[in-house]
């Protein structure tokens, strides 16, 4: 007890229950590998399932999360206005779509997309080291590259204002706050 990947929501008093388990093909490399599923009830939240696997055979391993009671096509924003702002809970199921436009971000989910439970900050801290993984290529522009670095730390900190926005076609994804807005998700556009 007390390992694993997850163990950090693994509270004795919300007792995680498995409920289920099949197996898929590994993103990676395409052998078989095992999904667990377990049901948790987490404080503020309520019931979220938890998938786990991982690929004996490349060891990649994939996890997903999600509201267990889906709420259908919907839409939260989020305004970050001050700094306590980042520690809202986001529950980002491997559906969902994040879009920060002053910051030009957009995380769609793809075929091996993850989903999982972490805070604004997690997501800008996340988008951060991608950003600079990406300007560490040396065809980067270097101005371009420090001026985003730059704006992403000022995020991080919660020195500037921002909107976090979290598409969510299966309506499985949240944003744990009184601030957060919901908006019924319907196509693309609108006004
Ligand atoms: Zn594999």
């Amino acid at each position: 007890m007390g390992c694993g990947g997850i163990g950090w929501i693994m509270e004795e008093d919300s007792g995680p229950r498995k409920i289920l388990e099949y197996s898929v093909n590994c993103p990676v490399c395409g052998s078989s590998m095992i999904v667990e599923e377990y049901l948790y009830d987490m404080p503020m939240v309520g019931k979220v399932i938890i998938s786990t696997g991982k690929c004996p055979r490349c060891g990649y391993r994939w996890s997903d999360v999600r509201l267990a009671e889906p709420r259908g096509p919907r839409r939260i924003v989020y305004r970050v206005e001050s700094p306590d702002d980042v520690n809202a809970l986001v529950i980002r199921a491997s559906t969902a779509t994040i879009k920060i436009p002053e910051l030009g971000v957009e995380i769609k989910p793809g075929p091996a997309a993850k989903g999982y439970i972490t805070t604004v900050e997690g997501i800008i801290i996340d988008v951060l080291e991608k950003a600079e993984f990406l300007c560490s290529d040396e065809k980067a522009s270097l101005e371009k590259c420090r001026e985003k670095i730059e704006l992403l730390k000022k995020a991080r900190d919660g020195q500037v204002e921002y909107t976090v926005v979290l598409e969510d076609p299966e309506g499985v994804s949240a944003i744990i706050s009184s601030k957060a807005r919901i908006e019924k998700l319907e196509d693309e556009g609108g006004d």
